[in-house]
């Protein structure tokens, strides 16, 4: 790890702030002893973290949990050990939904401890009294069938039918309902564990796995790289695991197995293209676990293991630019992380910006103009929404999401604003510059967190160095803690897209749907087509475009998504029972979301909506279910 103490002190912290720890440490059950000579930084306060990382920061997390399928709970105990920066003997943890036993500080006695008042979405505070050689406490408790962060299916909800299912989403503050931790991003501590499962499934982790079946249902883990509590993350099941390439794989149920060998075949391709542009993958190994259909979101970019909707394996491999952007997580988010949910456009804006360069390597720039093109139209529509329901202020990268879930907060607006922001900057200091600087800012500030004011000291520092010519074309001020787009804002255009526009207008100026030419179009053509019709078509013309194109038919989700919502908007009748079936089978938000508040417009719809909600909803991970129900009000 090449860190200069230099790199951590720009900004807002100062000098005698700094602590400086220095320490060789055994991580426990590892066999090899990692160097942990570092730098601790004072941590910005996190609203969203009942935590006192600043007077006493976990470093080591041991799990020992067994998982009941019967009970829906994980039990057992979490070992927190301690790095202490202060004088202070009361450890500060987050928790939520968690029934608490006991808690041993490590010489066996028993731990005073109190939980504070339970608060909607941040949970309880946990403080534990320690005393002055105090350097770990073991924490033994239950998860609540109702945990947040856990989804448990019936054998009915998987692909394979016959075994129940688990899995966990930790981001963005849901770690604290399975493990009581410091659950801060900028908190970052290394993992192992024990888990204790049913010996016909196979558990696995954001960490060192193993890809044997063990005889006793039985899973140890091993995380040496040190994460934040978000990545932590667990998923039990009947999965099976083929390798891709020199450093990579996919976990998935066996039905689905062998097309998920299929699409995702250019996997080893995206890694090499990674770490050409900004250096080595840091984490070893990289597989992806493609889950059941209820996973809320597209991808997780739990470290060593990408958790992966279904709805991206589309026959075709054209929806793996998810995957590129998970793998690019490697480096923005898992290696250099947000240190508030404040600053999550610095893990997702860097990451949309690096998945469009690993799809130009892999794919060819023709294809990435197409996504990118795509992309700012998502953002404008999201600007748009956001500034017209009155949340202009979410329109900002720097965010302000205190004493809000954070989950709501978090929109397009960090995912494309943020890449057009990195974009902007590229174009002003030209390419290879700016690829310079990224890989740079990746090794200097490896294993660290990132907040929006150091990274502004840091592009100064290496990059602007306070050419005012250079902030002329760039304005990132504006871009950070200013509304929507700046003027220097670029306008992506892509030639495959000036095609599919041409075929719009003959479709609107009378041509019959059988006339366009739509000679190798992919899935983005498709998609771009259908957005140009917003507002736009009448039930004949989309009963036409049905009939020829097999919209209501497709097998592509992301099609399927945005064709039913000119389908709700218009009262189609024949997309109805296939809207259903869509909305009772796929868990991912993204899809949901919109068809649910098209059908919100009116009453009449948000009868229906609530109807399919009814159903759906056992089926929903949380995060999903209480953003639909919000939706539904
Ligand atoms: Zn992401």
């Amino acid at each position: 790890m090449h860190t200069t103490i230099k790199s951590i002190l720009f900004g807002a912290i100062s000098l005698s702030a700094i602590l400086q720890l220095s320490s060789c440490k055994m991580n426990s059950n590892a066999d090899e002893k990692v160097n942990t000579d570092e730098v601790v930084s004072v941590l910005a306060t996190d609203a969203h973290s009942y935590s006192n990382p600043n007077d006493l920061r976990v470093k080591h997390i041991h799990l020992d949990l067994a998982v009941s399928f019967d009970s829906r709970t994980l039990s057992g105990s979490a070992r927190l050990d301690l790095n202490r920066l202060s004088e202070s003997n009361i450890l500060k943890l987050d928790a939520r939904q968690l029934t608490i036993d006991s808690i041993l500080l490590d010489n066996g006695v028993k731990a005073k401890y109190k939980l504070g008042e339970d608060v909607e979405y941040f949970g309880q505070e946990l403080s534990v009294d320690l005393l002055d050689e105090t350097e770990s406490v073991t924490i033994f408790y239950t998860t609540s069938p109702e945990s947040e962060a856990l989804q448990w299916l019936n054998p009915t909800q998987t692909a394979g039918g016959k075994h129940p299912y688990l899995f966990s989403q930790s981001q963005a503050i849901l770690a604290r309902t399975w493990v009581p931790c410091q659950d801060s991003p900028g908190v970052k501590f290394t993992y192992s564990a024990t888990i204790r499962t049913s010996p016909e499934l196979i558990a696995l982790m954001s960490a060192e796995n193993s890809y044997e079946r063990s005889t006793d249902g039985i899973y140890e883990f091993q995380m040496k790289q040190p994460i934040s509590s978000y990545l932590l993350a667990l998923t039990v099941g009947d999965l099976e695991y083929r390798k891709l390439g020199r450093n990579c794989g996919v976990f998935a149920e066996p039905p689905m197995i062998e097309k998920c060998v299929w699409e995702f075949a250019d996997m080893q391709a995206m890694i090499d293209s990674a770490e050409q542009l900004y250096g080595p993958y840091a984490w070893d190994q990289y597989d992806v676990v493609v889950l059941p259909p209820s996973f809320p979101f597209g991808g997780m970019e739990n470290p060593r293991l990408t958790f992966a909707t279904p709805t991206i394996v589309a026959g075709d491999r054209s929806l793996v630019a998810l995957i590129a952007h998970e793998l690019a997580h490697s480096w923005s988010g898992n290696l250099v992380t947000n240190e508030t949910w404040n600053d999550f456009w610095l893990n997702e804006g860097f990451t949309v910006y690096f998945e469009q360069r690993i799809m130009e390597k892999v794919y060819g720039k023709a294809y990435e103009e197409m996504l990118t093109e795509l992309g700012m139209g998502d953002l404008k529509h999201t600007i748009a929404r956001l500034t017209e329901s009155g949340d202009v202020d979410d329109t900002h990268l720097y965010l302000d999401l205190d004493g809000r879930n954070p989950d709501d907060g978090l929109t397009d607006v960090a995912y494309e604003k943020g890449r057009f922001f990195l974009q902007t900057i590229e174009k002003a200091v030209g390419r290879v510059q700016f690829d310079a600087f990224l890989k740079h800012y990746f090794a200097d500030n490896a294993f660290k967190p990132m907040n929006t004011q150091r990274f502004e000291a840091y592009l100064d520092e290496h990059l602007l160095k306070g050419d005012s010519a250079l902030y002329e074309k760039i304005l990132p001020k504006a871009w950070i803690y200013g509304p929507g787009l700046p003027s220097t804002a670029p306008n992506p255009s892509s030639k495959e897209l000036v095609r599919v526009n041409d075929q719009v207008e003959l479709f609107l100026n009378g041509a019959s749907a059988e006339q366009l030419d739509i000679k190798d179009w992919t899935t983005h053509h498709w998609l771009y087509f259908l957005r140009k019709f917003d507002g736009k078509l009448d039930v004949e013309k989309a009963a036409a475009l049905d009939n020829a194109f097999g919209f209501t038919n497709s097998g592509n989700n992301e099609i399927l998504c945005d064709w039913f919502k000119h389908c709700i908007e218009l009262g189609y009748e024949p997309a109805r029972p296939a809207i259903e079936q869509f909305l009772t089978t796929v868990g991912r938000r993204k899809f949901l979301s919109p068809l649910y508040e098209r059908m919100a417009t009116t009453e009449e719809g948000k009868a229906w909506g609530r109807e399919i909600f009814a159903k759906a909803k056992p089926g929903y991970h949380a995060v999903s279910s209480n953003s639909i129900e919000d939706i539904l009000q």
